[in-house]
């Protein structure tokens, strides 16, 4: 058996990781690299591998950074299965051709830029259609329920906890007359975190792949989150504000709804006026209602005992998928909130919404992801005295407030906790899925916390032999 890293390796995106078993070849995840926009380009465009020669995808979830480079690999000859869960194929088809948009656009941009050069024009990584048309090699599989992938190949998908649908993939291989166990730990949610189930716990792994997002940070816990949203939206009520909230379309708008519904229906929050308005979450939390399977416990028991009330909606909350319903929010006065993306405020509605509300100090501007260098959601968080949206300065005077307690990424201690229920220690350990310190931390403690043997931080394109 042979792996070879193609992605996520001492950084975060592009996951990809190449496997050669018994002449069968098996890539798992098939992610789009995010960086900056030219890099970006060339580096999602040319595949590490010919397309053709790859035999199966095994997927792990349906974030971008996992599954946006699929539509490419298609196109590029790729006609074998693409296995995962049934959530994942859902949250894909809406996701996948978001992305080909967001391909589409950025080319249109680059072009115009390129037009004015004299320079011919360059075509998009791909597009709607070739999204569409990757949907065709998709099949799907539940947790839990091992399916033989190829000779000596079985796929067994736990939850991971980690967005709906995520999975860890653990593979059962016989090569040889060797029986081996490889389990690759995709994107790992935390415990007690609020509609999904906590991750598995996997007892026994022979090849460990494993993230490390956040190998050298710790959290705030879930609770103390929850808290602290009460306050922000209570303190904005009290004043008329608006509270204007760019979030993450998939996974952290539902879990705010869910967050806002429970708050409220507890008595804790009056029934202010809440916006969802991007067209991606909107879509997205349909996917949500079509798969209770994958709920915890607490969001089952809300569905069994309270048949009218829907986790995602209530008296007070509205979505808005159409343009004209996103602009006549500009006229409503507080108190409200409006939920939209992008996650970091550099695309999308929010700007427009942002634009509007930020320079009255009775609103409030609520962070609830990890906002990267150079990004507008960036430049709110350290509050700069005037921001640029659409070409124009605009005078931040509304309120910052960040939650940190959202991540969808278990920390570095839920890390450790959760490999250290892997009592048959692996003999092989990969750290992927992180910064460069992050994975470098997390080794050391790997080898020094949980006594770890053979632990490597993979370089891109590095190839081992197993
Ligand atoms: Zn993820
Ligand atoms: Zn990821």
């Amino acid at each position: 058996m042979e792996i070879t890293f193609h992605g996520a390796v001492r950084t975060v995106t592009g996951s990809q990781h190449l496997l050669s078993i018994n002449g069968y070849r098996l890539l798992l995840d098939c992610g789009l690299y995010q960086g900056k926009r030219e890099e970006s380009y060339t580096r999602n465009r040319n595949l590490p591998f010919p397309a053709d020669e790859i035999d199966a995808l095994v997927l792990s979830h349906a974030h971008i950074d996992h599954s946006g480079n699929i539509p490419n690999l298609v196109k590029s000859g790729f006609s074998g299965d693409i296995i995962c869960t049934f959530a994942t194929r859902d949250l894909c088809a809406a996701m996948l051709r978001d992305s080909g948009y967001i391909q589409e656009r950025d080319v249109e941009y680059v072009n115009k830029k390129r037009a004015r050069k004299g320079e011919p024009p360059m075509e998009p990584i791909y597009t709607q259609e070739d999204a569409m048309d990757s949907l065709h090699y998709f099949m799907a599989i539940g947790y839990e329920r091992p399916y033989q992938i190829a000779p000596g190949i079985r796929v067994t998908f736990y939850d991971a906890g980690h967005m709906l649908g995520s999975a860890i993939v653990a593979l059962d291989i016989e090569e040889n007359g060797v029986q081996r166990r490889l389990v690759f730990s995709g994107d790992l949610g935390r415990p007690n975190t609020p509609i999904l189930r906590d991750p598995v716990r996997i007892d026994a792994a022979d090849i460990l792949l494993i993230e490390s997002t956040y190998g050298n940070r710790t959290h705030d816990d879930f609770p103390n989150a929850k808290e602290k949203l009460r306050q922000v939206i209570q303190n904005a009520y009290d004043v008329g504000g608006v509270v204007v909230v760019p979030s993450f379309a998939v996974g952290r708008t539902q879990t705010l709804v869910y967050l806002l519904n429970q708050l409220i229906a507890e008595g804790r929050l009056p029934p202010v006026p809440v916006f969802v308005d991007s067209p991606l979450a909107i879509n997205a939390t349909s996917v949500f209602q079509l798969h209770p399977e994958a709920y915890d416990d607490e969001t089952r028991t809300f569905l069994r005992e309270d048949t009218v009330r829907d986790p995602f909606g209530f008296e007070s909350l509205r979505y808005t998928p159409t343009v004209e319903q996103s602009k006549e929010l500009n006229a409503l006065d507080g108190p409200m909130v409006i939920i939209s993306a992008s996650g970091m405020a550099e695309a999308g509605r929010i700007q427009h919404h942002l634009a509007h509300r930020i320079e009255n100090p009775a609103n409030t501007v609520l962070i609830v992801g990890w906002q990267a260098p150079d990004t507008l959601g960036r430049r709110l968080v350290e509050r700069m005295p005037e921001v640029k949206i659409f070409g124009d300065w605009f005078k931040l005077r509304a309120r910052v407030e960040v939650i940190n307690g959202f991540s969808a990424h278990a920390d570095r201690d839920e890390l450790v906790e959760w490999a250290s229920h892997i009592t048959s220690k692996p003999a092989r350990t990969f750290v992927v899925h992180g910064e460069m310190e992050s994975s470098l931390a997390f080794k050391d403690a790997l080898e020094k916390d949980l006594g770890f043997a053979e632990v490597t931080v993979p370089e891109l394109h590095e190839t081992f032999a197993l």
